[in-house]
């Protein structure tokens, strides 16, 4: 059951008054009783129709969304930034000294940069907001008597909601019914242990924390199941009064970003002395005239300060996240990001993640007899036999009890829906319903045992029982669970006439055997309740059961699944499967899946035994860990980390909260996943599938990767730019590049061209690559030298041109506008490169292309026609038509860097000398 219950964002205007009256009753000082009688409540919840009535007065039980930063603010914040201040003081000092055109262009420039970071910003925004709404949450409800999930946002104050661990509580509850309810409520009140719930009133002045009686929305299920009613909604909640957001998407910063940032602004710093020195230098050894020069100064710190580094990190990271959601993977916590490039081990459960949580019983283990089950899937048709006889429950206890069992300790429903038959619930508990159907035995069976105690399934015991009056009376406890731990609590067996005495090791036997094929097996057991017998209680269940049956339950795997394996095993990354399951179940499964073939499964019982040393070789050298529990998931984990390795963990239960925060990138479940899981994981995949996991590995890498080529084209382009003026001041040439048009080619390619690279699809190769070395810098050796290299290649391009250009006589203005297109068209082809930092830019095997390189390339180039040969740009800046031939010279100085940055990949290539993962795959 997954009840994922968390209020979530968005507005409620009508809200707040339609709860007003509520607000006024006291209701942690009534009875459950009163409460309901107020509400006009029923025990099997609201009518559908009287709850959609309800909903209008009482608006969508949802927290207004948290104030965000208006437009007008957040372009205001644009332009607090080091480059636009360097270039509007400039802007002052030129409109002092009467230049108002430069003045004119660099205002331009500071507007036009401002209104990119404004738009780019938006747009990782709503990138992230959307993310956020998918991660809306869900609770189970009695609707019309029946049990329904439904959108938290439309619960209604007489609803009666259900709860159990790890669940979010969805709205401020009077509880009706709990057993050993523990609430985490720190989210309210800061105390940060688990209070105990029960159904007493409290006093009219009691404090939040010691209403026992009530269970506050947002906070968490910890232990225990209940029953609740929903006295209070949206802004009337105690969290609404408080007004905080509960949980969500983590703010777009992460630790590489901030890195990133602090890096910029150190370049920033660097390129400001630097240009104070040309200054000195210009004014004062090559005379040239102050103002001049200072405008000359300006235009090359604007054109060298990577102003747009953030902006487009930001947007890659933002991308890169929408890109997951698209395939279903989640991202909360923005580090993860990174982290999954460099994943690995991963992890995983294998019920609904590596496989499809589909579950058929197809075999019973049953009176000293082993029956086939006919039928897959839902419908409940088919048969239980033997021999090629069908069963006959009626004459067989055994038998009998054992489908009870199936059907009465079980908290899943089977219905039909537009003729497809459905679970809802635990698809383990749905299988037995689907059986004991198959037998005739239903839900109208199931009321006639009324059900008096229950002691939920939990993944440390392994079992679930049940307490029931019998049509004729008779009070009956029923178990269901792992076979050793069933068979712990048994003395004899059933038979189909009687009882015998338990045989244990047949029973292990064929538990093993059912294992054996990668049937999930549960063990099925009864016994009467004994006169004065206390409440259920695991201490206290005896050992007086007796043993009915095994069903054996297929689980195929996913198709999908066994693939993504695969592409891990490629990547590099490890996967290891840990579960809950039996050993021999766990290997059959695994080995069909491709983890851990051939080799031993290592069981929960034995990590228990081992120390740390040797549970870190174990950790390394096992793929398959079965009847582990939630405190092995996380010793796992830190042996992993210990051993160097990135692990990626995935989890559902409440108690798998440690392992998920422990790991570096921690993955919950989104569909039988609990609120906890969630609230403590990075990832949370929807479809709860292995496959999305690899993908979002996948597409971590392309992420990091973009992140990488975009610095790899920024910073050279940059620098290039710069180092044509400071070599032209240095060695006494003319300047091939006017302050104005300096501006110019700022706003033209500065985050425009290189923004196209945050697009980039993951190359094709990507998962063929080892992952890259944990703590990686981003700007090591290799990306030192490709900066440098590619700086020069621009600078001589440019500035060959320019001498030639005024060597055969071509007029200074002409000249320079040939130099600005140079500069830009050798961005544009340097751009094609950069897709790819090692492969070649262009190959069969990497269509189709990301469009929006060609339509960025395509806008500049109409810029730059425009600067060449529209009037007013020329009169701005000094710019003059092109002929045919001098275009011809333009496009070839492009085409030449492009060539030659090819060149430069090809050798390193052979060398087999690139970035780390390059430098593996190839060696
Ligand atoms: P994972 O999802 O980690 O691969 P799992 O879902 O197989 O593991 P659990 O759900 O913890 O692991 O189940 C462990 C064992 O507990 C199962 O093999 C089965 O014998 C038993 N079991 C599972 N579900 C129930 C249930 N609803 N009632 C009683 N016993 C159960």
């Amino acid at each position: 059951m997954s009840a994922g219950t968390r209020a979530a964002a968005g507005a409620t205007g009508r809200h707040a008054k339609g709860a007003a009256g509520a607000a006024e009753v006291p209701w942690h000082t009534l009875h459950g009783e009163d409460a309901k009688a107020r509400l006009q409540a029923q025990r099997s919840g609201l009518a559908q129709a009287e709850a959609e009535r309800r909903l209008l007065t009482h608006g969508r039980n949802a927290l207004a969304a948290a104030r965000r930063r208006g437009p007008l603010v957040r372009l205001l914040l644009q332009f607090h930034n080091v480059l636009l201040y360097v270039m509007m003081v400039s802007a002052v000092i030129t409109a002092a000294l009467g230049h108002w055109l430069d003045t004119g262009v660099l205002l331009a420039a500071v507007v036009v940069n401002a209104l990119i970071g404004f738009v780019q910003e938006g747009r990782a925004e709503a990138a992230m907001e959307a993310i956020r709404d998918l991660l809306a949450p869900h609770a189970l409800v009695l609707r019309d008597g029946e049990r329904r999930e439904i959108d938290a946002a439309e619960l209604v104050p007489g609803d009666v909601v259900l709860l159990a661990a790890g669940d979010r509580v969805p709205a401020d509850l009077r509880l009706l019914n709990a057993h050993a309810l523990r609430v985490d409520e720190s989210a309210l009140t800061g105390e940060s242990l688990p209070v105990e719930k029960s159904l007493v009133a409290s006093a009219h002045d009691a404090p939040l924390a010691e209403r026992e009686g009530m269970a506050y929305s947002g906070t968490l299920v910890v232990h225990g199941q209940a029953e609740g009613l929903v006295v209070h909604t949206g802004a009337a909640t105690e969290l609404g009064r408080i007004n905080r957001l509960v949980g969500g998407v983590a703010a777009l910063a992460t630790p590489l970003l901030r890195q990133i940032g602090r890096f910029g602004q150190l370049l920033a710093a660097a390129i400001v002395a630097l240009a104070a020195a040309t200054f000195a230098l210009g004014v004062l050894w090559r005379g040239h005239a102050a103002s001049d020069m200072f405008l000359m100064v300006v235009a090359l710190a604007a054109s060298a300060i990577p102003e747009g580094l953030p902006a487009v990190m930001t947007i890659t990271l933002a991308l890169g996240v929408q890109r997951m959601a698209r395939r279903r993977a989640i991202v909360r916590r923005l580090p993860a990001v990174e982290a999954l490039g460099s994943v690995t081990v991963i992890c995983s459960d294998k019920t609904g993640t590596l496989t499809r949580n589909e579950m058929t019983v197809q075999r019973l283990v049953c009176g000293a007899h082993v029956y086939a089950v006919g039928g897959l899937g839902y419908a409940p048709v088919g048969t239980i036999e033997r021999d090629g006889h069908a069963a006959d429950p009626r004459a067989n206890l055994a038998l009998r009890m054992a489908l009870h069992t199936g059907l009465l300790c079980n908290d899943a429903g089977l219905r039909i829906d537009e003729g497809t038959w459905r679970i809802d619930g635990d698809p383990t508990e749905g299988a037995l319903l689907v059986l004991a159907a198959k037998a005739g035995l239903d839900g109208a069976v199931a009321a006639t045992w009324r059900r008096l105690d229950t002691l939920p399934f939990d993944s440390v015991h392994r079992l679930m029982a049940t307490c029931h009056e019998a049509p004729d009376g008779e009070r009956w406890v029923l178990l269901k669970g792992a076979p050793e731990q069933v068979l712990a609590h048994c003395a004899g067996e059933l038979r189909a006439h009687g009882t015998h005495a338990l045989d244990v090791d047949w029973w292990r036997r064929m538990a093993n055997d059912t294992a054996a094929q990668g049937l999930r097996v549960l063990a099925l057991a009864c016994r009467r309740v004994v006169p004065g017998e206390p409440p259920l209680a695991w201490e206290t269940l005896g050992h007086g059961f007796e043993m009915a049956g095994l069903a054996g339950i297929i689980d195929p795997p996913r198709l999908e699944a066994t693939e993504a394996v695969r592409d891990c095993h490629h990547a590099g990354v490890r996967v290891k499967m840990i579960t809950g399951d039996h050993a021999e179940t766990a290997r059959a499964v695994g080995a069909q899946l491709g983890i851990g073939a051939g080799k031993p499964a290592v069981t929960g019982a034995e990590i228990a035994l081992m120390d740390d040393a040797a549970l870190r070789r174990i950790a390394w050298e096992v793929d398959v860990f079965a009847r582990a529990s939630p405190e092995h998931k996380l010793r796992l984990v830190k042996a992993l980390q210990a051993h160097g390795e990135v692990v990626a963990m995935t989890g559902d239960g409440v108690n798998d909260a440690p392992a998920l925060k422990c790991a570096d990138v921690g993955v919950a479940m989104g569909g039988k996943g609990t609120e906890a899981a969630k609230e403590a994981s990075a990832i949370v995949l929807a479809d709860d599938n292995f496959a999305t996991l690899a993908a979002a590995v996948r597409e971590g890498r392309a992420v990091y990767d973009n992140i990488r080529k975009f610095i790899l084209f920024m910073l050279p382009t940059n620098g290039g730019e710069a180092l044509v003026v400071v070599a032209a001041i240095l060695f006494e040439l003319t300047l091939p590049l006017t302050a104005a048009q300096v501006l110019w080619i700022n706003m033209v390619t500065s985050a425009t061209l290189g923004l196209a690279l945050a697009f980039e699809p993951a190359e094709p190769g990507i998962m063929n690559r080892p992952p890259r070395p944990p703590g990686e810098r981003l700007l090591s050796g290799f990306f030192a030298w490709r900066v440098v290299f590619v700086s020069a290649l621009m600078m001589a391009a440019t500035m060959g041109l320019f001498i030639a250009e005024l060597a055969i006589g071509t007029p200074l203005d002409t000249a320079r506008t040939m130099a600005v297109n140079a500069v830009v068209a050798a961005e544009m082809f340097y751009l094609l490169n950069s897709r790819f930092i090692m492969e070649p830019a262009f190959s069969r095997q990497q269509r189709p292309g990301n469009p929006v390189v060609w339509v960025t390339i395509a806008g500049c180039a109409v810029l730059q026609i425009a600067f060449t040969h529209a009037p007013w740009l020329q009169q701005v800046f000094g710019s003059t038509d092109l002929s045919l031939a001098q275009w011809g010279h333009v496009l070839a100085v492009g085409a030449a860097v492009f060539v030659a940055a090819e060149i430069e990949k090809a050798v390193i290539r052979a060398a087999g000398r690139g970035p780390g993962g390059w430098r593996a795959a190839s060696a």
